[in-house]
Formats: C-alpha cells, sequence, structure tokens
C-alpha cells in the first residue's frame, strides 16, 4: 500500500485540522532530520493560531493566494524567498515575519540543509528539497512552469492544476508568436493579465521581443513587476500614451480601456470576453508527466489545487506504472491531527 511505502521511506504525510475540525489547506510533512530529531514542515498552508504547537517551518512556495501566503507571512516560522517575501508584502500590506534566501540558496532549518530550486512559474516561486535520516530525498515543488532545474527525488509532492489527461483544456503550449504579432501589430494593444505572476512573464515576454517602450499598467501590478524584476524596462501608468501603448492590466479591467484598442487576455481558460493568447505560468499535463518521469520518484504525493485534478492525475500516474496518491486521499489513510 502506497502510505506504508512512504512511511518505509521516513516521511509522514499529514493533513492538519483547523479549530472547526476540517482540513487546513494542503499538507504537512513530517521526517527525522539527521539527529534524529522529528520535524514537521507545513507547506502552502495557513497559519496555526495561538498557543498551538507549531512546526518547524511554513515553506511558502510562492505568492499566490491559492498557496496561502498571507495568512503563513505573519508567522516566524515562515520561509519564502526574498522576491515572494516582497510579492505578499506588496499584494496584502503587511510585514512579513519569517526568514527569507536568495533563490537557488541552500537554507538551513533547525538542523535541516534545505536545498531551493526554481520552477519557473511566478518570480521567486520555488521547490524546496532536503533529505531525511534514512537519506531519502524530499522534493516539493509548489506550481512548476520549468522542471529543467529540479533534483532527482524519491519523495515528490508535486501540483495538478493542468493534471487531467482527459480534459482538453489540460494540453497546451505557449502561442508565443500570436502574443508577438499582437503586440507588434499596428495602434494600441492592450493584454489581460493577472496582477502577480503573469503580469511579469507579460513584461518579461515583451521585452524578449523587442518592444522597448513604455508599458502601461495600474499602480499596484507596477509597484509589483518593478519589485521582481530587475530590468523591466520603462513603466508607466495607465493615463500615459492611451493612442499608441503597450497595456497591460488585469483581465477584468481591460473593460475599462478604450473601445477601439485591441485586446487579449494571457490565458489557457477559454472563458473570457476576449479572445485569449495562450500563454500559461504552469505546465500542461504532459509537461507534468514528463516531469514525473524525468525526477523519478519512488512515490509522487499531489497536493494542489483544491477539487479533482489532483485526483485525477494521481490516478493517471497509477495508470502508466508510477506510484502516486492525491491528497484526498490522505485523511482516509492518515487521519492524524498535528499534534
Ligand atoms: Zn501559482
Amino acid at each position: 500500500m502506497i502510505s506504508k511505502k512512504l512511511i518505509d521511506l521516513g516521511v509522514l504525510a499529514l493533513r492538519q485540522r483547523n479549530s472547526r475540525g476540517t482540513f487546513k489547506p494542503h499538507v504537512s510533512i513530517r521526517f527525522r532530520d539527521n539527529a534524529g530529531d522529528l520535524r514537521t514542515f507545513s507547506i502552502d498552508t495557513t497559519r496555526t493560531l495561538g498557543k498551538r504547537l507549531q512546526p518547524d517551518a511554513y515553506l511558502i512556495t510562492h505568492a499566490h493566494s491559492d498557496h496561502h501566503g498571507k495568512s503563513a507571512m505573519l508567522s516566524p516560522n515562515a520561509v519564502c524567498s526574498e522576491k515572494t517575501a516582497m510579492a505578499l508584502e506588496i499584494r496584502h500590506d503587511r510585514k512579513y515575519a519569517g526568514s527569507v534566501y536568495r533563490l537557488g540558496d541552500e537554507i538551513d532549518i533547525q538542523g535541516t540543509k534545505v536545498k531551493t530550486f526554481p520552477t519557473q512559474h511566478a518570480v521567486g516561486a520555488t521547490a524546496f528539497y532536503w533529505e531525511n535520516e534514512v537519506g531519502t530525498r524530499i522534493l516539493v515543488t509548489g506550481d512548476v512552469k520549468d522542471a529543467s532545474r529540479l533534483p532527482p527525488c524519491d519523495v515528490l509532492i508535486t501540483e495538478a492544476n493542468y493534471g487531467d489527461p482527459a480534459d482538453p483544456s489540460c494540453h497546451f503550449a505557449d502561442d508565443l508568436e500570436g502574443m508577438k504579432s499582437a503586440l507588434f501589430d499596428s495602434g494600441p494593444v492592450a493584454f489581460g493579465a493577472y496582477e502577480f505572476g503573469k503580469a511579469q512573464r507579460a513584461v518579461e515576454l515583451i521585452r524578449d521581443f523587442g518592444y522597448d517602450g513604455a508599458i502601461c499598467m495600474e499602480a499596484r501590478t507596477r509597484a509589483l513587476t518593478r519589485s521582481m524584476l530587475e530590468d523591466a524596462g520603462e513603466l508607466e501608468g495607465l493615463g500615459f500614451e492611451k493612442d499608441n501603448g503597450v497595456f497591460v492590466v488585469a483581465p477584468w479591467d481591460l473593460n475599462k480601456l478604450p473601445w477601439n484598442m485591441k485586446k487579449y487576455v494571457l490565458s489557457c481558460r477559454m472563458d473570457y470576453p476576449y479572445p485569449v493568447i495562450k500563454i500559461s505560468d504552469h505546465l500542461d499535463v504532459h509537461g507534468l508527466e514528463n516531469m514525473v518521469k524525468k525526477l523519478s520518484p519512488e512515490v509522487t504525493l499531489v497536493y494542489h489545487p483544491s477539487g479533482h485534478r489532483p485526483s485525477k492525475f494521481s490516478k493517471h500516474l497509477n495508470s502508466i506504472g508510477i506510484d502516486s496518491i492525491s491528497i484526498d486521499q490522505i485523511g482516509n489513510v492518515l487521519s492524524n491531527d498535528f499534534i
């Protein structure tokens, strides 16, 4: 049984309960460190309040709200990259209380050496890697756009945002040519992109395509982009050069721009009232499968997002002979409170 395999590897996956008795988001990993001490790393979950026993670390993979940094950032045990901490502070107007590292550094969490790797999902997005007492290599990816720099592991804890092989929307490739021709078509153009993550990817792509004029953005998106990117180039407010500019705004703000401006949404979702240019911050299902094969873990735990996709992807892995469980199985197999 798969849970036994995890235990054989010295890894206990737990779902912590909140005060109402329901599961908190995502998962906690308990293991013995090299000194033989029990450690608990909670991953992308909310903070435990009050005097209740705290995990040794709240690992925050990146600053998207469905990874709950808004709550975990207030704990001194929070751990995230400098860029993630900066993004959390700008987005939530709170002071980050935990510790930070430069992405790529090795950090020490209560004696456990944790390596950090980029996943290219958003600026600062981190995969965490460490070994337990018996040498099991544990890798927590968060969301992934590019797995090429991730190390092989024994226990892979990963996502399935686009992990349902039966769903056509989980198969895609970035339409870079489409975005480039939209950019250089005559007249002003606006790209709809979420303020954190997609907007910075849009700016990087626009600069890569060779456009070095002003990019117009709403104030907070601009602040985030300036802090996240070293070479964002000239960024202006929304009132600037409406006749011949390039705009990056939230998809729901496209309708506030002049009606005769060309408008697109950078997404893989098809439910927008504007033409979509497929630009994703994620691997599609094929990319996720290739990542798992390349990292060749003994067990893959699919922990994100909420809904059915972790289970769908996990079952798909099982169907091609790769051992996997999804987060919804943890509560049934290992029904544990945190303490
Ligand atoms: Zn994300």
